[in-house]
């Protein structure tokens, strides 16, 4: 028997369910011509995005139906990301456009959750600035939506929760998904690795694993309903398990999944490589429906600066895996994510960076400057090195990056591929896009096929950003 923490109650979940059903009343009431609409836009991680789809299915089950456009939204709310000071910016921004569309709509309500207002000082701020913003909650209380709105709605007050704590798990919540053909699945929440330049473990709470049949089950759904393609979400995939009883582990978890009757792709995201085993590298190679690609975040080649992050592992150990990952995957991709311009980072700290890329070889990168987060570690580091100093690294390492993307793309030129259809089909050039099971985009003539086919796709072309293909 799997023992699960901090999972929040069944009674809890029917109060909330209660709370639902008296906003749904309130709301006939309110709207007795026309059906209210909200808008729910979140920011950052895939993790976000999958917490604003249990936000859109709260709301839809109150009687709100989902519009793109802030626009003539009856209800708008942004679920914020902290993990860069340029991300918080946009947020600020796109949150006095909000504010505009108020003085034409006054009626209109505005909240703001998710793990920038989690910081206290950023919740007080907007508190402060922001008097037509309604409802201010946190990371840790997403599943109370029902009782806050319907708070707002009975007595016309502005509500702010944001408790401090360690985490919970919510299981059950409604659901509106983004796509009908591929599907997040949360299978962890939190950090426990306090990387010293990250904010989420001081936002998002300690980790936590998912009961493993709630996962099997969401998926098992998932793929009964017709999703193409799950993918596994969490701050550390590679950890799941560690605070379960039962024995369970990531890799156990995908062979499972694998299991599932279907034609559908795994993915999963993110693998911290100190937990990044020789058992997921086996897992990966003998399951057929697990995707041949693996984001595995690097950040920095130099040893030095590793040890500064907290990142627990060097660059020795880090290219054992990506060894063996290449010996027993011979056509696996990897991509990662970079940090430039760290505390106490020299040039020949990020030289080595660009010596590791060349030797990888990734297919994509995600490349940052350091923005410092109020509350970690990294924050208070000495960090002599100037700004415009950074960005001519980082554009040493896009320029260094971009010949790598080229050189991948065009080893694939002559090759087939299978291809899933899960982007757009343009209708005046009859193109369609999809993704290789490596996570590499290709575009190709339809000639028929239709979002959501697998297809056979003979790449004939390549450039630095995708594949061309044709249908085979
Ligand atoms: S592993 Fe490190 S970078 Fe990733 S979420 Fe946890 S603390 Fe942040």
């Amino acid at each position: 028997m799997l023992v699960m923490k901090n999972l929040v109650s069944e009674q809890e979940l029917l109060v909330q369910r209660n709370y639902s059903k008296k906003c749904e009343e309130i709301l006939k009431n309110m709207f007795i011509d026309r059906q209210p609409v909200c808008y729910v836009h979140s920011y950052g991680c895939q993790g976000n995005v999958s917490d604003g789809e249990k936000i859109k299915g709260m709301l839809a089950k109150m009687g709100y139906g989902i519009s793109d456009s802030a626009q003539g939204a009856d209800l708008a709310i942004f679920n914020t990301c902290a993990i860069r000071e340029n991300a918080q910016d946009r947020v600020f921004g796109n949150l006095g456009m909000l504010i505009h569309y108020k003085k034409s709509n006054p009626g209109m309500l505005i909240g703001l959750c998710g793990c920038m207002v989690q910081q206290e000082h950023v919740a007080k701020k907007i508190a402060k600035v922001f008097p037509g913003v309604n409802l201010i909650f946190g990371t840790h209380v997403i599943h109370k939506l029902p009782e806050f709105i319907y708070n707002i709605l009975s007595e016309k007050r502005r509500i702010c929760d944001i408790p401090d704590s360690d985490g919970v798990i919510v299981e059950g919540l409604p659901v509106v998904r983004e796509s009908r053909i591929k599907a997040s699945v949360p299978i962890s929440f939190g950090c426990n690795n306090f990387c010293s330049y990250c904010i989420v473990p001081h936002v998002k709470g300690r980790e936590r694993s998912r009961d493993f049949f709630s996962i099997y089950n969401e998926v098992k759904s998932l793929v009964d309903g017709g999703f193409k393609e799950i993918m596994l979400l969490g701050q550390n995939v590679n950890s799941y398990g560690n605070d379960l009883d039962g024995g369970v582990n990531f890799s156990y978890l995908l062979s499972k999944i694998n299991d599932i009757d279907g034609d559908f792709r795994i993915r999963f995201m993110t693998s911290h490589p100190k937990d990044a085993t020789a058992e997921l590298i086996d897992t990966m190679a003998s399951c057929g429906k697990i995707c041949k690609h693996l984001h595995l975040p690097v950040q920095c080649g130099s040893d030095k600066i590793l040890g500064l992050m907290n990142r627990k592992y060097n660059i020795e150990q880090y290219l054992k895996i990506v060894e063996y990952a290449r010996k027993k995957i011979p056509n696996i991709s990897l991509t990662s994510d970079i940090i430039v311009g760290f505390p106490g980072e020299t040039y020949s700290d990020f030289k080595k960076t660009l010596n590791l890329i060349k030797s990888v070889k990734y297919s994509s990168l995600f490349m940052f400057i350091f923005s410092p987060r109020k509350g970690t570690a990294a924050c208070s580091m000495s960090d002599p090195v100037a700004s415009e100093e950074k960005v001519r690294w980082l554009r040493e390492l896009i320029d260094c990056q971009n010949e790598i993307s080229e050189e991948v793309h065009k080893s694939y030129v002559g090759r087939a591929q299978r291809v899933l259809f899960d982007g757009a089909f343009r209708a005046d050039c009859g193109m369609i896009t999809g993704r290789t099971d490596t996570n590499l985009v290709v575009n190709c003539k339809a000639n028929g096929a239709k979002i959501g086919d697998f297809a056979d796709v003979k790449i004939i072309r390549s450039s630095r950003m995708a594949l061309e293909g044709e249908l085979i």
